[in-house]
């Protein structure tokens, strides 16, 4: 266990499961491609760590936070009608987040947030962070904050199993659906495909296994889950032909949130914890546990 002068953080064993994870526990069904949750510490007395007047201060005097993710995105963020909680890489690094301001996952409020509303949810204080597939742009950073990244990936297709459409060339002229207020879509229609925008990636892969669509775009990492849980029917194609780096969304009146979110992430990456929470949830998906990217450093 590694103990850190101002924050500490392990995933905690989980007894009786044996779901050994470089040294760490999860609990959930290994290996079908369902993510798992890892168990956070939760800092104590995490307030005081913290100057007066930051928003850091005040959510862990409150002993609350709401987060903004993803809830049809299996291994990125997902909830089921009757889940507790998300799981995914997003709500696991908001918990990472959440126990350093001394909050524990059961008190953390999940708010679904779709591609199109996070840059309003966070400029509306109806979340305090977005953890959303959430890519930063230069036109994003204009109206919300972004720290990070903590994960890179990048845009490529999901088509059926028979599918023709095995190269970016092959989707000019064909249908392609992605999602309204992603970078996802606005590069799709650059490559000639004629765009079919949705509200959520789960309704454009349902257009795609009824054969109403010829493809599906978006991160590669989101289509891999969607692949993992309809492994006869769909595949994953043609190689990254963008760079999608997730950043968590904070809101512009509390710039002092970047350099935390950055250093606590940091911590995590020194650390066991965003191994631990990579292998639980897209590692699920197949996806190898990449090396942590380097974090950009924060606006002056
Ligand atoms: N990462 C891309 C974006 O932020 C696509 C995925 C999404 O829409 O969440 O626009």
């Amino acid at each position: 266990m590694r103990l850190h002068t101002r924050f500490h953080r392990t995933a905690a064993l989980v007894a009786g499961l044996g779901l050994a994870l470089s040294g760490l526990a999860a609990c959930g069904d290994a290996g079908d491609g369902d993510a798992e949750t890892v168990d956070v510490e939760v800092e104590e007395d995490a307030a005081d760590a913290f100057d007066d007047g930051t928003r850091m201060k005040e959510l862990a005097e409150s002993g609350e936070i709401t987060i903004g993710v993803k809830f049809d995105q299996p291994g990125i963020g997902f909830k089921g009608a009757t889940d507790d909680m998300p799981t995914g890489i997003d709500p696991e690094i908001g918990k990472i987040l959440a126990a350093s301001l001394g909050i524990a996952p059961e008190d953390i409020t999940w708010k679904e947030t779709i591609s199109d509303n996070r840059e309003p949810y966070l400029i509306d204080g109806e979340v305090d962070l977005v953890l959303a597939s959430y890519s930063i742009t230069p036109e994003r950073r204009e109206v919300v904050g972004q720290a990070g990244p903590y994960y890179v990936t990048g845009q490529q297709l999901l088509v059926a199993s028979d599918s023709d459409i095995d190269s970016l060339d092959d989707v000019k002229g064909t249908e392609v659906c992605s999602v309204t207020g992603s970078t996802s879509l606005e590069n799709i229609e650059a490559e000639g495909a004629e765009p079919r925008g949705f509200d959520t990636y789960s309704e454009c892969v349902d257009q795609v296994l009824s054969g109403a669509v010829d493809a599906m775009t978006t991160d590669g990492a989101i289509l891999l889950g969607y692949a993992a849980e309809n492994p006869d029917e769909l595949k994953v194609v043609v190689d990254p032909f963008s760079e999608e780096r997730y950043g968590v969304g904070y809101s512009l009146d509390h710039p002092e949130m970047c350099q935390w979110i950055v250093d606590t992430l940091t911590e995590a990456q020194d650390g066991d914890a965003y191994d631990a929470a990579f292998e639980a949830t897209l590692g699920q998906s197949g996806v190898d546990t990449p090396e942590a990217p380097e974090m950009d450093a924060c606006p002056e």
